[in-house]
């Protein structure tokens, strides 16, 4: 479980940003999350509302973008979504080695006032 340690970098990110535009209160935080990280987004909630407490991110909402886990096939150059950690190529039954998407975890906007 290492949610905390993520929102707690999340939310770091976000108020740097924030007091940089001058904002006095965060609505909104757009974020990125790749299948493959296995971050629960439940959790970061939970522990965004610990984080940000007496921040001007308290409240804020949070907005979870997912991104699936997609492949590379070398061999026949398919690209094609994982499910259940298989890499077999749907389309040649080769081995995929290429991970392309997935890893994600990142702020992709904020919404302030
Ligand atoms: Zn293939």
């Amino acid at each position: 479980m290492h949610e905390l340690g993520v929102t707690e970098s999340i939310a770091g990110i976000v108020l740097r940003h924030a007091e940089m535009n001058g904002a006095r209160r965060v609505i909104k935080v757009n974020i990125k999350l790749g299948e493959l990280t296995g971050i629960v987004d439940h959790y970061v909630s939970f522990y965004w509302d610990l984080v940000t407490r007496d921040t001007i991110a308290q409240g804020a909402e949070l907005n979870f973008d997912k991104v699936p886990v997609v492949a590379y096939c070398q061999n026949c150059r398919e690209e094609f979504r994982i499910q259940e950690y298989d890499l077999t190529c749907p389309r040649c039954g080769e081995v995929a080695s290429d991970i392309i998407s997935g890893r994600e975890f990142m702020v992709e906007s904020i919404e302030i006032e």
